[in-house]
């Protein structure tokens, strides 16, 4: 059988529907999107963190007020972890709003408590634009009304109060806090305001957070091709680019976890279609470039950039690939970057010998399943434990992953790369590429392994 219980899983033997080991005789699709095992020490991220950590905190102009205790609150201060960059850092992610709810809240309710935080938040910070209220576990506990309590006080102080029913423990992942997100902006938001003109040439990058300027890069590309980038959901966004979403010609699905679900909305009322892309590796972006340029009538002018772009990098690229020749990587993400990332590595010759996705769902594993060999692990949701074993047993080249897996890969002595607020970026197209193999050449080849490899060579003598 392809489903495989790791020996670390011996106790949870509910794990080995989420273990496949790639076998194209015996297709199947390891379990995901589902509950969290009881005894699995998940590293997923909670719903509220789905919608505030990822889609909606980008947005900066507006209030984040995080609704619950204080804990809740933690990471959502400064740009060190998230890094969504943005051109307003005198106030984007720069504060930390919570209604900071203490023992008595809970007991007697914290509406009159949020009410008083949105009108303090907005007299302090007068010039943002709105303001954003995340409902936390707590929250959802006591049963606030925080859809009341926001028009009650966006009919004071005059700008948009959007609440957000994303109590941490609804839903099994941080998916569902997309999703939550993406259904208030686009009911509460999209089309509550017009773009001052409009163009035949006008489109929306749906599923971007500008992480360390991805997004800064994405857009000349596309403006030389004469295409206006009319919105960007929700990197560096003002509420009023997310309000005049619905003027677009096209929609460019960037991250297709987290934003179909607006997409497929703003297809049903406004009929602006969406196309999938991915803007990462010479050959995805490329193909991301042709399918807009089809739309828009545009192609030869894609053909021109696209033949300047890769003349610039290609041959620094050729220089990677032979060097990481027989490198091997085990690739952890969300969900779509994992299969984003297979074709990445591939472009500098690095083989994916493992894969994984904090929340991915049956979509994502089918696309991971597609691009990797026979043989290759691919694991839903795993824990450090799995991942110890798997990075121990599989030793590979380089590890890829997210903040919290980076010090389990150092303590292993296995080079790692963060993919999800990278190391020193942008990662996105072709100039953004670059950053990306030199940081992966950086990884593998830094002094530190060959130092650890003699220590261990004498430990052993
Ligand atoms: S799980 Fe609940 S308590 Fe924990 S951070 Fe998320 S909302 Fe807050």
């Amino acid at each position: 059988m392809p489903l495989t219980l790791l020996n670390c899983d011996r106790s949870i033997p509910e794990r080995k529907k989420h273990t496949y080991i790639k076998d194209s005789t015996e297709e199947v699709l390891p379990l995901c999107d589902i509950q969290t095992t009881p005894g699995d020490f998940t590293e997923r991220g909670c719903t509220y963190a789905g919608c505030l950590g990822v889609v909606c905190g980008p947005i900066k102009d507006v209030i984040h007020l995080v609704h619950g205790p204080i804990g809740c609150s933690y990471w959502t201060w400064g740009g060190g972890t998230r890094q969504n960059l943005s051109d307003n850092p005198s106030f984007h992610r720069k504060y930390c709003f919570s209604t900071d709810m203490q023992e008595k809240n809970i007991i007697f309710g914290g509406e009159e408590k949020l009410y008083d935080s949105i009108i303090e938040a907005h007299e302090e910070f007068p010039e943002a634009k709105g303001v954003f209220v995340y409902a936390t576990c707590a929250i959802g506990l006591i049963g606030d009304d925080i859809e009341a309590v926001c028009k009650q006080a966006e009919e004071e102080i005059g700008i948009k109060v959007v609440g957000f029913n994303c109590e941490g423990f609804r839903g099994c992942s941080q998916s569902l806090g997309h999703h939550i997100a993406n259904d208030a902006l686009f009911e509460r938001v999209v089309g509550t305001k017009e773009p001052e003109y409009t163009t035949d040439y006008d489109m929306n990058i749906i599923g971007d957070y500008n992480i360390q300027g991805d997004l800064w890069l994405m857009e000349p590309l596309f403006e030389r091709m004469g295409i206006r980038i009319l919105s960007a959901f929700t990197g560096n966004s003002s509420i009023d680019d997310i309000a005049q979403a619905h003027r677009a010609k096209l929609n460019l699905m960037h991250c297709q976890r987290s934003t179909p679900y607006i997409c497929e909305q703003i297809k049903e009322k406004y009929g602006i279609p969406y196309i999938r892309a991915s803007l990462f590796g010479i050959e995805q972006t490329s193909n991301a470039l042709r399918d807009v340029a089809a739309f828009f009538g545009l192609e030869e002018k894609a053909e021109e950039i696209i033949a300047d772009e890769v003349s610039k990098v290609a041959p620094k690229i050729e220089e990677y690939r032979e060097k990481f020749r027989g490198k091997r990587i085990f690739i952890y993400q969300g969900a779509p970057r994992a299969w984003h990332w297979v074709e990445m590595f591939r472009e500098i010759g690095i083989e994916t010998i493992a894969a994984a996705t904090t929340f991915g769902h049956e979509e994502d594993y089918a696309k991971i399943c597609e691009r990797v060999k026979d043989g290759t692990i691919v694991i839903d949701n795993p824990n450090s434990i799995e991942l110890e074993e798997i990075l121990t047993e599989l030793k590979p080249d380089i590890f890829i992953s997210g903040l919290k897996e980076k010090y389990l890969a150092y303590k292993l002595g296995i080079p790692f790369i963060n993919g999800h607020s990278y190391e020193k970026g942008p990662y996105a197209v072709y100039s953004g590429f670059l950053n990306f193999a030199r940081d992966v050449e950086k990884s593998i080849f830094a002094p530190v392994w060959g130092m650890i490899r003699r220590r261990d060579a004498k430990r052993n003598d």
